[in-house]
This record gives structure tokens, sequence and C-alpha cells, in this order.
């Protein structure tokens, strides 16, 4: 069962316009919260982040931070699988007719879609991902979740088709982030990871990093890392809701490192499922 504008449906009776803004501009917002054992992990920080990208397109938030909670909740519970990652997203709704500017007195599209989780399997774990790198295309807003993913797509696309995970980008010879993913970058025993401006999206997953290493005495560096500095790494990590800290081994087929799972992604992995256990005991 998924959510669709105040009511509970089977996924075939769901229907949206043809004309909803969201299908014809990508003009809408989204978030992706994983669900453990019945249980949204990071859900508050999630409807948080949504807040700010819907008010970053200056979208008025249809529901308060509770009523999205109970609702991401209600939706849990009607699944009948225990693992999930819940799709959401909020539209600017449809108007009578295709045209840029907002319509008035329209209502927004909410929809709330969970499916199975797929979390990394043991393999990509245990020996790690490969990655390939592209110039980041993107707009100069990557600091919201918004419904526009073609650069995703096409990126995600091309690390597929080299048989790779992700794809890191570099902007004016800066790392960005991965084409899903946020990139920690470790040289020398200290970690390193761009801060959060309007070119990457301020990751959950990435903050819950940051949060961890000060926890634990790891040193965290958050600046600006060079390109060069990054294929020189002793390793790379991408990090999201979904894959959690997924260590990188190989870099537009060049080793990371010693082309292994290092020993700090080792280290941080342990303690993001210490955490991550602590939480869902409650
Ligand atoms: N950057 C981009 C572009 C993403 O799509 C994602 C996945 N949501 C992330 C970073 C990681 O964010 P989070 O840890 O909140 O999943």
């Amino acid at each position: 069962m998924l959510y669709l504008n105040g009511q509970f449906l089977r996924p075939e009776d769901a229907k949206i316009s043809a004309l909803d803004r969201g299908c014809l501009f990508g003009d809408g917002v989204y978030e992706v919260i994983p669900v453990y054992s019945r249980q949204p992990f990071r859900l508050a920080e999630h409807v948080h982040r949504l807040d700010a990208s819907l008010a970053s397109i200056a979208l008025p938030n249809p529901h308060s931070a509770a009523e999205w909670m109970e609702l991401v909740q209600a939706v849990i519970a009607r699944q009948d699988y225990d693992d999930q990652s819940v799709y959401l997203h909020v539209t600017r709704g449809s108007a009578s007719e295709r045209d840029f500017p907002f319509p008035q007195d329209v209502e927004p599209t909410v929809l709330i879609n969970p499916a199975p989780l797929v979390t990394p399997s043991h393999e990509q774990k245990a020996r790690g991902v490969r990655a390939i790198s592209h110039a980041d295309f993107r707009w100069l807003r990557c600091d919201i979740k918004s419904l526009n993913l073609l650069p995703t797509v096409l990126l995600r696309e091309a690390a597929k088709r080299a048989g790779c995970a992700e794809c890191l980008m570099f902007r004016d010879g800066w790392l960005s982030e991965g084409a899903a993913s946020n990139i920690f970058v470790v040289k020398d025993g200290v970690i390193a990871v761009p801060p959060k401006d309007h070119l990457i999206l301020p990751g959950i997953t990435y903050d819950l990093v940051l949060e961890l290493a000060k926890q634990h005495g790891l040193p965290l560096e958050v600046r600006r890392i060079s390109e060069a500095e990054t294929r020189a790494a002793d390793e790379l990590w991408m990090t999201s809701s979904t894959k959690e800290i997924l260590a990188i081994v190989e870099l537009d087929g060049q080793p990371v490192g010693k082309g292994q799972v290092g020993p700090l992604a080792q280290r941080m992995d342990a303690h993001y499922q210490e955490f991550k256990q602590t939480v869902m005991r409650g």
C-alpha cells in the first residue's frame, strides 16, 4: 500500500495527473528514509531536510513535522515486509495548463511509496565497490533534494555500464559528491569531507558520520578537497541512507590506496552499525 494525497492505495490504483508539475517540470522535492524492522532511521532529520527543500522552492509544507512522522509510520505499518526504503515526494500539484510560474490555489501532490530496503551485499561491504568520475554538470543548488534527477540518471547509468557502483563528481577541480551519495576522503589517518554548501546535498548520513567521528575522537576536517587529493587518497567512502558507509576501492580503474577496504572505513562502519543497533533497541 502506498499513500497518495490523503489515501492509502494499492500501487495499481494510485493515479497522478498527467499535468502534475512533478511530471512536467520536476517541480518538487523528495526524501528516501531507511526503515529497519519497521523502525524508521533518522526520521526527524529527513523530515527536517524535507522542510528545508520545500522552503528552498517556495512550496508551502502541507504538513507539520509531527504529521509527517505519523504519516510515514502509518505507511510503514501497512507493508507486509519489515525492512523498507520509504520514498516520499511533494510536488507543486497539477494545474489546468502547462505554464511555468507557480499556479494559484493548487494542492500539492504528496506521495509516500515504500519498497523493500536493498542494502549493500556482504561482498560489497567486505571488498568495497568501484567508481568512475565525471565533471559535475548539475546546477548550483545541489543542496535542494529536487526531483530533477536527469544528471543522476545519466551518471549512474554510465557507472553501471562501467561495472561500477557510483560516479564521483568534480567541479572546477574540486570534489563535490557522488551521483547519489556524499564522498569522504582519508589520507594519513585524517578523514576529510567537502563542506555542506550549495554544491552538495546535506546528507543525513554525512551528518551522522561527523557526529560519530567526534564522539569517537577520529580526526575529521570539513574543507574543500581537490581532484588530485581525491585520486591520491588512502581511502574513499561513499555514504547514503541506504548504502550506509561503503568503501570505494577503485576509481577510474586505479586502485584507491591499497585497493582494499581501509581501516578507517571499517572502524566508522562499526561505529555506524553500533549506533544503529542502539537506536533500534530504543
Ligand atoms: N548526495 C546526493 C546527490 C544524494 O542523492 C544522496 C542520497 N540521498 C546523498 C548525497 C546522501 O544523502 P543521505 O545520507 O541523506 O541519504
